[in-house]
């Protein structure tokens, strides 16, 4: 599936990841370090990605992840830069989020999605405390 824009407000930088397969500089993204509460949406349609709760820090510069929604990305082989990756894109409108990796924390899944803080946008949990 060939990455449609959609969202009319995105950054040049944003479009050239999303849909030329580019990289943010490591450290450079605004969800590197974030630990506030919420859902990580795409950034071009929406389509929610990846819950705050499955965050971790991996020091890898990248906001790292260790599970995506069910059928929220979708995976494709990337042997690009001589290297073999998997490529993670959003199952919704095909864009470009990062890759997938297998050296994520043992004691969840295993799998560190190393995403693009550019490709993400995060919806706050508003309702989050109210319950305490
Ligand atoms: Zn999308």
């Amino acid at each position: 599936m060939e990455p449609k824009e959609v969202n009319k407000n995105l950054s040049e930088q944003a479009k050239k990841v999303l849909f030329e397969k580019g990289t943010e500089a490591p450290f450079s993204g605004e969800y590197v370090d974030t630990d506030e509460q919420g859902m990580y949406t795409c950034a071009n349609c929406g389509n929610p990605l990846f819950s705050s709760e499955t965050k971790f820090h991996s020091g890898t510069g990248w906001p790292s992840f260790d599970q995506a929604l069910p059928g929220a990305v979708e995976f494709h082989e990337d042997v690009t830069h001589g290297m073999h990756r998997t490529e993670v894109v959003c199952a919704k409108c095909g864009a470009h989020l990062g890759h997938v990796f297998n050296d994520g924390p043992a004691e969840t899944t295993g799998k560190r999605f190393c995403i693009n803080s550019v490709c993400l946008d995060l919806e706050k949990n508003q309702s989050a405390g109210e319950n305490k």
